[in-house]
């Protein structure tokens, strides 16, 4: 089915409303970055009047409303996606089957995807011989920024993150944004409300139906919304911070992306049109609205209820499939960031002259893996781990001040790419595995609750 303006058929599809958005957004913004920002002969910017009184009364309320919006669905989306989604599944041998199936796409292609990061580092020495006097303004800028992550990243030592993932208390794991910690708390729910057939059970499934029918609802309405606030985020970020930022960065800039853009055209391709049998092209149209959203939001947890929406109306695999590997994905699936994470542990190793055995790097490999698991999907959500990956291997975790001025670039870039492999791991844990059952008939209990 394809999605439309309304969610009903009619009028401009969506994709195209929201990539229309993206232009205009991009072009007025380089436009007001030209006209109106000027950076005085001491490097301090001066912003015209009526940008700064159009980013503050227009263009940022619209991008934060529409964050905001769509952060307030997740909490209900997840709970009720996931204990949904196991229920459904049901069968304790489909779960293992499913469960197992999701892991080992996780583990094998981050792995993948740290590799092609790792080896395009290690090809074109992206950190050797960047100018010294560039580098320590770059350092200088973001300091103060840089040793808030590093405190952070120290903070979560590798087992304190482990310990997170079973919450002591769950309503704190969500106050506190620990989703990780609330999927856990998911997972056992469904599991147990899977094996007990009561009527108390059923009432409770079916009203968790109702919760996520009713969510799923506003997202289609919230979503409506997207193409004018994927402009208005699109402006904001290159009206203030333009291009210019990049360049003193451009080979790194270009190694992150390069490889980035490498797994998303080329490793999820052959693995859809091999592994998921579904068409390259099929896939990506589908899959663009949360495509989009995650390139403007820079955050997988905000792209979660576009994500779902796709995997439950677009791309025509079994719901609960969709609802398994995306809501699970959504902060445990990060090709992207592990990428990302290998490319910057070993680009500032090369700044820094740290040499790296082939041992160490095959380390910094498994520890990216975990890495991607490990971060929140929130923008700049890997920075505190890449800063703890960085301590481990002896690498000054300081020098992560040298990339934040571009950091948000690419932190588009690599979200884009997390939240396409969540859609690419559903086509192929789907592959195999039974379509849904028609509501109210056979082994679906989450229908039968609701008949
Ligand atoms: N922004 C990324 C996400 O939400 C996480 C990161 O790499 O910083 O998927």
């Amino acid at each position: 089915m394809g999605m439309t303006a309304g969610g009903e058929g009619r009028g401009m599809a969506l994709h195209t409303k929201m990539l229309i958005g993206f232009f205009v957004g991009a072009v007025a913004g380089g436009i007001a970055h030209a006209l109106g920002i000027a950076v005085g002969a001491d490097g301090a910017r001066d912003v015209a009047p009526w940008l700064a009184a159009t980013l503050t009364w227009v263009t940022q309320p619209v991008g934060s409303i529409f964050l905001n919006l769509l952060f307030m669905l997740v909490l209900p989306l997840v709970f009720s996606a996931l204990v949904l989604g196991v229920v459904e599944i049901g069968d304790p041998k489909a779960l293992g089957r499913i469960g197992g199936k999701t892991l080992g796409f996780i583990f094998v292609v981050t792995g993948i995807a740290v590799a092609i990061g790792m080896v395009a580092v290690n090809v074109f020495q992206p950190g050797v011989g960047i100018d010294a006097a560039v580098a320590q303004s770059l350092i200088a800028q973001s300091q103060s920024q840089a040793e808030g992550i590093v405190a952070r990243g120290e903070a979560a030592s590798a087992m304190q993150v482990l310990l997170s993932i079973v919450p002591r208390n769950p309503l704190e794991a969500a106050v506190n944004g620990n989703l990780i910690g609330v999927m856990f708390f998911a997972l056992l729910f469904g599991i147990a409300a899977a094996t007990v057939h009561t009527d108390g059970v059923r009432t409770f499934v079916g009203t968790l139906q109702g919760v996520y029918d009713i969510t799923l609802k506003l997202i289609n309405k919230v979503i409506q919304l997207a193409p004018y606030a994927v402009a208005a985020l699109l402006f904001n970020l290159i009206a203030v911070q333009g291009f210019t930022a990049l360049l003193p960065l451009a080979k790194f800039v270009a190694v992150a992306v390069g490889a980035l853009a490498f797994h998303m055209f080329v490793v999820f391709p052959t693995l859809l049109w091999f592994v998921g049998r579904m068409g390259p092209v099929t896939f990506f149209k589908r899959a663009q609205p949360a495509i989009l959203t995650a390139f403007s939001t820079s955050s997988s947890s905000a792209t979660l209820p576009t994500t779902l929406r796709v995997a439950e109306e677009s791309l025509g695999t079994p719901r609960r499939v969709g609802r398994f590997v995306c809501t699970l994905g959504a902060t445990a699936n990060m090709n992207g960031t592990a990428l990302f994470e290998g490319v910057v542990v070993l680009f500032l190793a090369q700044f820094f002259g740290v040499e790296l055995s082939l041992g160490q790097q095959v380390l910094v490999l498994l520890m990216c893996i975990l890495g991607g698991i490990g971060a929140a999907g929130v923008p700049g959500g890997s920075l505190p781990v890449i800063a703890s990956i960085l301590v481990m291997f002896g690498i000054p975790p300081e020098g992560i001040a040298l990339i934040l001025g571009v950091d948000r670039f690419i932190d588009m870039c690599r979200t884009t790419v997390n939240v396409t492999g969540d859609l690419v791991g559903t086509v192929i844990v789907s592959r195999g595995e039974p379509p849904d059952a028609v509501e109210g008939h056979g082994p679906d209990p989450a229908a039968a609750a609701r008949a």
